[in-house]
């Protein structure tokens, strides 16, 4: 029989009633060290007082208008996220994939509108995760999230990640962009070699495509800036923002350019629910934090630190841990042992992050830990390496 709710997860026997700071606390109380904050979302942790105010606020004087009507908090989001950014405008939806979405329209619109309707191919990278929406999978290309959902949407053309080469190679007259995560989240955080997403940038220039980044999982501060294309030197044309944006409230956004958004017109594009007020004014309030000096500082501290303690980590542990990745508080351990069991054996002792392809553990904590919490996550990992060693040593 099928239960009532659709069995589209595999879930852990595990559920949460409430959080505070990086901890959340599970039906029997027993007390969990968050590492893996939703996905990377609870940026700011778990009932942040502050997002918990500002929430409160705004529910007790208005939910929902529509878009129909001026939103005075979504205009303030806005115009905060472009003083922020490359760009010049924001569209809001209400997740990744729809601020995913959003930025594949825009990359239509604009050569359609620019008199080249043809240009309407977009490349993307192999290990790439975009949503699961049947363009955002087709996007992605991961066979197991297309299976059965055929026929595939077309329009993309898939390409080695940080294969300068074969997108030049790819790149046909029908071309209009370029789809990247600036670290690929879902496959493993991937971090693309140095220099490639500005060669990107480069080509893009002279190609006369639109560079789009998805900083759905890298934005809002999670890699030590506030967007991951600063580290770079440079700057898309689109990007999609989520997960932080709104610290565990849902909303996305799609930004842009002015003339990479030049074919967006009234009725274009929409969304009901997209930057409504609550969303909008808890988004505020974590652009408020976020962008408070020295948070981000000590964010690439932290950051810094964690890895310096994980890489400790694998030379104590080398038949565990094979290779540490990641920047800022974006973090993976890829391991020898599979994935499952080691966050399974780290539930246990206490502690969460989040599996990945490529058997590497994610480690993605709230931005608001500090060197206790780092010291806790460390005694937790080190002990769920030395429960695998002594698995070993007992066979
Ligand atoms: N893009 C990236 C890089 C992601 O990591 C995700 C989610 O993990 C998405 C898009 C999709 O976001 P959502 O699940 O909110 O639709």
């Amino acid at each position: 029989m099928i239960p009532p709710l659709l069995p589209t997860y595999n879930r852990a026997d595990i559920g949460f009633v409430r959080g505070e700071g990086p901890y959340l606390f599970d039906e029997a109380g027993a007390r969990y060290l968050d590492f893996g904050a939703g996905i990377a979302v609870n940026v700011l942790g778990h009932a942040h007082p502050r997002l918990v105010a500002a929430l409160r606020e705004q529910a007790g004087k208005l939910w929902h208008t529509s878009n129909l009507y001026r939103v005075p908090e979504q205009e303030r989001l806005g115009r905060r996220l472009v003083e922020h950014s490359f760009a010049d405008t924001a569209f809001f939806a209400n997740s990744g994939a729809e601020a995913v979405e959003c930025a594949l329209k825009m990359t239509r619109r604009f050569h359609y509108a620019a008199g080249a309707p043809q240009r309407f191919r977009v490349i993307t990278f192999e290990g790439a995760f975009h949503g699961r929406t049947l363009a955002t999978i087709a996007a992605g290309g991961s066979a197991k999230y297309l299976e059965g959902y055929g026929p595939k949407m077309d329009g993309f053309d898939q390409v080695a990640f940080g294969d300068l080469d074969a997108v030049r190679k790819s790149t046909t007259p029908a071309t209009a962009g370029i789809l990247v995560e600036p670290i690929q989240g879902e496959s493993g955080i991937r971090v693309p070699p140095a220099g490639f997403l500005k060669r990107l940038r480069e080509f893009c220039d002279k190609e006369g495509l639109l560079l789009i980044f998805d900083e759905v999982q890298t934005g809002m501060g999670r890699t030590g800036r506030l967007f991951a294309y600063e580290d770079e030197g440079i700057a898309p044309d689109i990007m999609a923002l989520a997960k932080g944006l709104g610290g565990g409230f849902p909303i996305g956004a799609c930004l842009a350019t002015e003339r990479a958004a030049s074919g967006m017109v009234p009725g274009s594009h929409g969304s009901t629910f997209g930057g409504n007020p609550l969303a909008c004014a808890v988004g505020n309030a974590v652009l408020d934090i976020v962008t408070a000096p020295g948070f981000l500082d000590r964010v690439r501290s932290l950051g810094g630190h964690m890895q310096q303690h994980l890489a400790r980590l694998k030379a104590e542990h080398p038949d565990v841990v094979a290779e540490v990745r990641g920047r800022g508080l974006l973090l993976g351990l890829k391991l020898h042992v599979p994935v499952a069991e080691f966050v399974a054996k780290l539930r246990k002792n206490g502690m969460l992050a989040v599996g990945s392809t490529e058997n590497v553990a994610r480690l993605v904590p709230p931005l608001t830990i500090d060197e206790s919490h780092l010291r806790e996550a460390m005694n937790a990992l080190s002990a769920t390496c030395i429960s695998f060693e002594t698995e070993k040593e007992s066979v």
